[in-house]
């Protein structure tokens, strides 16, 4: 296994490093290169996605790529758009029917809601060098500078002076999805099931029939989802332990919408020593066009609380949390719509400290290596392709 890290982390390009106790690694050429392989799935003839020859069983054969990508989040677009750049044939599953995973926007009552994601920030030039793209092509805006908290001692305190720019989408944060697949191949609604190593391929299976195979596959997961799919035996023991030992926290995201209110004069609010309610968002002061009077709240529930009140209804999440809401703002309590997401896993509680992981064609990718938020998905995704452009 190679765990691509120390130098891309300083941006000089990757060196390949032993996975020590968890199976070797072989580096075989740049996938735009490109070597041959013998077969698709089950030893059946490859094809590519415009011809489609049936196999004995009448099946249609699996669907061919260099590389396929399972997952169209900030990582596993990112991947797919860097591989793309240097030639490489890629597809991307994506189970549900946006781009984007878990920064992630809708439209409910009307208004446009971030009900995951709340902000991007970016440090790494990499992901600086991004930004400044979606800032130039109006993608992204400036939200703020730092935020302010409030302690039910201490009442409110501004923002520190030194704080980072949080950037966001005015159109929600599901645009730097759809940025990123911009020409590039992302089947939708293909839940895959199961991915395996068969006969020099990769091979992934989707929930409705459909088969892929790849010379490559990238999986851009949550890390519980991808140990799933990865099941009979495709990781070596010791680097599932390594993979499975990274848990998430759960978060109950609560937006709300009003009309005939006066708009808050900050932009969202921490609530660092709070039991059950971790932030509140003015998610109406990331619009570009708002409605006179009418205000949209994204609240986050803690942890420890969503872990408490997992399977509570979405009505009872909804007025537990405004109650407490309601101590910030008066007029909390009473919501003309209120909207209900569950993440089972939203963020990783701790990450792991290589940027990707690579082995015999396969490359695990994703928040959870790097810093767990936007912009660690982002450069976690740079470090898949590398990985495979590197014949990792
Ligand atoms: C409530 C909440 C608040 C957050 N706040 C912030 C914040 O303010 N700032 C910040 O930087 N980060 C924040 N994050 C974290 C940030 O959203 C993530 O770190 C980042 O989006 C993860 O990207 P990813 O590509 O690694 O994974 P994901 O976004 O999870 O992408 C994985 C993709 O794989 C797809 N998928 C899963 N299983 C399958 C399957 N079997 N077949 C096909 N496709 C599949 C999913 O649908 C998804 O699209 C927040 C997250 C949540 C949930």
């Amino acid at each position: 296994m190679d765990a691509c890290y120390d130098a891309w982390r300083t941006g000089g390009g990757l060196r390949r490093d032993r996975w020590n106790d968890m199976g070797s690694a072989y580096l075989m050429g740049a996938v735009t290169g490109h070597r041959k392989l013998v077969g698709g799935c089950d030893g059946e003839p490859r094809t590519r996605p415009d011809e489609r020859p049936r196999s004995g069983w009448g099946m249609p054969a699996p669907r061919h790529h260099q590389v396929i990508v399972i997952g169209a989040g900030i990582a596993g677009l990112t991947a797919a758009r860097a591989l793309q750049a240097q030639g490489c044939d890629v597809a991307v599953l994506e189970k549900s029917r946006g781009y984007g995973g878990r920064a992630a926007s809708r439209t409910v009552h009307g208004a446009r809601i971030d009900h995951g994601a709340q902000f991007v920030t970016a440090r790494d030039p990499r992901f600086v060098a991004q930004v400044e793209a979606w800032l130039a092509d109006g993608t992204m805006v400036r939200w703020t500078h730092g935020l302010p908290s409030w302690t039910a001692v201490d009442g409110w305190r501004e923002a520190s002076a030194e704080a980072h720019p949080r950037f966001v989408s005015p159109d929600g944060m599901s645009s730097l999805g759809k940025a990123l697949a911009q020409d590039v191949a992302v089947t939708r609604e293909a839940h895959v099931t199961r991915v395996r190593s068969d006969g020099g391929a990769w091979c992934a299976q989707t929930r409705d029939g459909e088969r892929w195979s790849a010379d490559r596959v990238i999986v851009s997961t949550p890390l519980p989802q991808t140990l799933a799919l990865l099941a009979d035996g495709a990781l070596p023991p010791a680097l599932r332990s390594h993979l499975a030992a990274i848990d998430y926290a759960p978060c109950h995201a609560l937006a709300a919408g009003y009309t005939g209110v006066t708009k808050p004069a900050w932009p969202g609010v921490r609530l660092p020593e709070h039991p059950d309610l971790a932030w509140v968002a003015n998610d109406t002061s990331r619009r570009r066009d708002t409605r006179p009077g009418e205000v949209t709240l994204m609240l986050h529930a803690t942890p420890a609380f969503t872990r408490r009140r997992y399977d509570d209804t979405p009505d009872a999440i909804a007025s537990a949390l405004l109650s407490i809401a309601s101590a910030l703002v008066p007029w909390a309590l009473d919501p003309r719509w209120t909207y209900h997401q569950r993440w089972r896993y939203a963020q990783p509680e701790r990450t792991l400290p290589e940027p990707a992981l690579a082995q015999d064609g396969l490359v695990v990718c994703g928040d959870a290596f790097g810093d767990g938020r936007v912009e660690g998905a982002y450069l976690s995704g740079l470090a898949a392709a590398e990985c495979v452009a590197l014949g990792a």
